[in-house]
């Protein structure tokens, strides 16, 4: 079943059973939005779990619509993706995301910027010079950019593994993100010029009490270390849960424990609070 926003409302119905006319309105729709400037970029924190340091933000769209509201991406991307639309709303929030890091590094501290990547912006046969201009326009440190893939993306190896390598030559960190809920194993991650690798939130949820769970996520830990791969929990809500992670070494955390994604003022008051 699809996930519906925190507003426990979906705007639009799955992707399959829209007619051409609702798919036609609902990509207007989207095309306006971007025109009109509705989509907003919200940041969550991500932590070292050592230190408890803001380390840095993950770049989160929302579509601030004039009469519905705050809609979710859950409640947008599958659409934007269907319709090709995600191409330059994704260009936009990484231009937006990297601008903001811009600011936060030159006013607060260093602090590394994850922007996710859609499976078709990653089939671009530009997303390279496209970063790489991005970059270059905003002035912005290529290693502090974190790209996160997900496994479907890197199905096709021959291919990923090109764009992987053209975005490593240009500085920029890759993260294998919501690990442990698609295909891939850890010993296809070998192959693949991977930093970082996001253990997926279903791993973490029960983590405090579940003995099963902390033998997978224990697991993936060990074997991401031995790949020279850095670890970051999702979803972490609970102090027992960080104390876990902590203890099984996992390098770093995201979750509401420390805070949900929030706009980018707020996100510059915690950084200016910094550690948590
Ligand atoms: P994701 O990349 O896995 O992002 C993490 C999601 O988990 C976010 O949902 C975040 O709010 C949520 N989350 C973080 N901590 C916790 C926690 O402690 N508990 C729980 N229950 N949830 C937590 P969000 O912002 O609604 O985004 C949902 C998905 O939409 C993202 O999952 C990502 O796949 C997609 N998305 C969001 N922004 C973009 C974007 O700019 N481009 C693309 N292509 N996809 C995006
Ligand atoms: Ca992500
Ligand atoms: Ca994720
Ligand atoms: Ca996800």
């Amino acid at each position: 079943a699809k996930e519906h926003g925190r507003n426990g409302f979906a705007f639009f119905k799955p992707g399959n059973d829209l007619k051409n006319s609702q798919r036609l309105q609902v990509e207007n729709e989207l095309r306006m939005a971007l025109e009109r400037n509705e989509f907003v970029v919200y940041y969550q924190p991500r932590i070292d779990i050592e230190t408890r340091i803001i380390i840095g933000v993950e770049a989160l769209v929302r579509w601030n619509h004039p009469e519905r509201g705050l809609i979710q991406p859950n409640d947008f991307i599958p659409q934007a993706e269907e319709s090709g639309l995600i191409v330059p709303i994704g260009n936009w929030v990484l231009q937006t995301a990297v601008r903001q890091g811009k600011k936060w590094c030159e006013q607060l501290v260093p602090i590394k910027m994850s922007v996710n990547l859609s499976p078709l912006q990653f089939k671009q046969l530009d997303i390279i010079k496209w970063v790489s201009e991005t970059l270059e326009d905003e002035n912005f440190e290529p290693s502090l950019l974190n790209l996160e893939i997900t496994e479907s993306m890197a199905m096709n190896v021959e291919y990923s593994n090109k764009v992987l390598e053209g975005l490593k030559e240009i500085g920029v960190k890759i993260s294998m993100d919501d690990f442990g809920t698609g295909y891939s194993s850890l010993g296809s991650l070998r192959k693949m010029p991977i930093d970082y690798l996001k253990i997926d939130r279903s791993f973490i949820h029960n983590i405090d009490n579940s003995p099963e769970d902390v033998a997978i996520v224990k697991a993936i830990i060990s074997m991401a270390q031995s790949l020279q791969l850095q670890v970051i929990a999702e979803g972490v809500e609970k102090e027992e849960q960080l104390l876990l992670l902590q203890r099984l070494q996992c390098d770093e955390m995201q979750g509401y424990l420390v805070s949900p994604p929030i706009p980018a003022k707020d996100m510059e008051k915690m950084l200016s609070h910094n550690p948590f």
